[in-house]
């Protein structure tokens, strides 16, 4: 009988690596590996500490911060900082997990961590956003470094918060250093940051429709259904009307914005949601103005993905277990080939199971999944790219990054490719297994290292 805690996000994390590990060849040509995982599995370090703040009525809060840093052996511990209500040791340590892999099929020298709060930042203002942060980095910022650890955002912190961040950091230690990545662009900030997770989601699909069509398809023409609204969500949804794709749903927490006809969302619309979510407000306010009213309905309470009608690529880019068996069964039926994570932990276990059932049972026709940590590792590739300006003193262009960021999505998928077709040789006709393809390919890299 086990004395541990239940954490039941970080054992369905684990479990979805462990079992496709187990599922391949891997340990049978890698019999150390087995012990690897076993160690992998145990953070090198939690730090959890209290963090107290004053709100606006001069009220003392105090919320529970915490950071994981669980594994060093490609570079330092990287991984984003959530502030939710929902956080705890579980979830962090189920994204911590991930983001170790996720990280290693970046390519770059990453080891993974992650943090964050169970603050709510919902109808706070700005002033206590501001001393919120400030008091979690008092903390903080005893345990990071530029060589030791290097946070960055996650769902509640963006720009502003590492903003807040970043200047505690730089007033307790008294020194400029690339701790945090998601910095602003006058400030040591990368650009294409704030596009990078969404951006590299697209481009990671754009290799899977490409390899699926023998080179004949693209996003063009394409109905995208889209969870989400954050910075995610808003990025791929920009990228896939650059490349001729139709967004047809986005969603928070309370509901669904989902297209009625043809029509999907322009990008005008992406920058009223944009303001809107930076005021931390939800769709229902713009649910009803003219704007939207005519080509969208609004529907309380829903995810979008049995709501959208025809759909031939799914994006979940909201939070983790936002997609259910029903769900899964309900894509399929509308005609979804694609599917792939901007969200860590998008789809529930048994979700996953429905899709790689049908992707071993129908050959070139099935539908093709990519799991988050391979799908959306463009946001902490940039991340990486980040450090590395910060190092060198530099800063490159946009146009600079998003090469690089390109083919960082580009190795990345041919690396789970590649990897899965070694490992569960596909039978004739099937789409490898790009699951079990990211787990191994990220998994191995970490092993051998350590
Ligand atoms: N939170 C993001 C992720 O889940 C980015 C992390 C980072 O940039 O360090 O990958």
């Amino acid at each position: 009988m086990s004395n541990l805690p239940h954490e039941p996000e970080f054992q369905q994390a684990y479990k979805e690596l462990a079992s496709t590990l187990e599922n391949s060849s891997l340990f049978e040509k890698h019999p150390e590996y087995k012990k690897a995982l076993k160690v992998a599995a145990v953070p090198e370090r939690i730090i959890n500490f209290r963090v107290v703040w004053e709100d606006d009525k001069g009220e003392v809060q105090v919320n529970r911060g915490f950071r994981v840093q669980y594994n060093s052996a490609l570079g330092p511990y990287k991984g984003g900082l959530r502030f939710h209500p929902t956080v705890n040791l579980s979830i962090l340590k189920f994204l911590g997990f991930e983001q170790i892999f996720k990280n290693a099929l970046t390519g770059l020298s990453m080891g993974g961590g992650k943090g964050g709060a169970d603050f709510d930042p919902k109808g706070k203002s700005d002033n206590e956003i501001r001393r919120f942060c400030v008091a979690f980095m008092r903390e903080l910022n005893k345990h990071i470094g530029a060589d030791t650890d290097v946070p960055a955002g996650d769902i509640g912190v963006g720009g502003r918060e590492v903003g807040y961040m970043f200047g505690c950091y730089r007033a307790e230690k008294n020194k400029w250093e690339g701790v945090l990545t998601g910095k602003g662009g006058s400030w040591g900030g990368s650009l294409i940051r704030p596009e990078a997770t969404g951006y590299g989601l697209v481009y990671y699909v754009q290799h899977m429709i490409q390899y699926a069509s023998g080179g004949k398809e693209s996003f063009a023409g394409k109905r995208v259904a889209i969870s989400g609204s954050g910075n995610v969500a808003q990025y791929a949804a920009l990228k896939v009307i650059e490349l001729g794709g139709t967004v047809i749903s986005l969603s928070d927490s309370k509901g669904a914005i989902v297209a009625t006809g043809e029509k999907g969302f322009s990008p005008e619309h992406i920058d009223t949601i944009a303001d809107l979510k930076l005021k931390r407000k939800s769709l229902t306010e713009i649910s009803n103005t003219a704007e939207l009213k005519s080509d969208f309905k609004y529907i309380d309470g829903a995810r979008p993905w049995l709501h959208c009608g025809k759909v031939d690529v799914a994006l979940p880019s909201a939070t983790q277990n936002e997609v259910s068996q029903e769900e899964a069964e309900g894509l399929i039926k509308a005609g979804a080939k694609f599917i792939a994570e901007g969200s860590n932990m998008g789809c529930t276990q048994e979700a996953i199971d429905v899709f790689e059932a049908h992707r071993r049972e129908n050959k070139g026709s099935a539908i093709w999944y990519a799991p988050g940590k391979a799908a959306n590792a463009g946001g902490v590739a940039v991340s990486g790219l980040e450090m590395a300006q910060n190092s060198a003193r530099l800063k490159w262009t946009s146009e600079e990054v998003d090469e690089k960021l390109k083919g960082i999505m580009k190795n990345c998928f041919e690396n789970c490719l590649d990897t899965a077709k070694e490992y569960v040789v596909p039978a004739e006709g099937e789409f490898p297994s790009l699951v079990a393809g990211a787990n191994i390919a990220g998994f191995s890299k970490v092993a051998a290292a350590m």
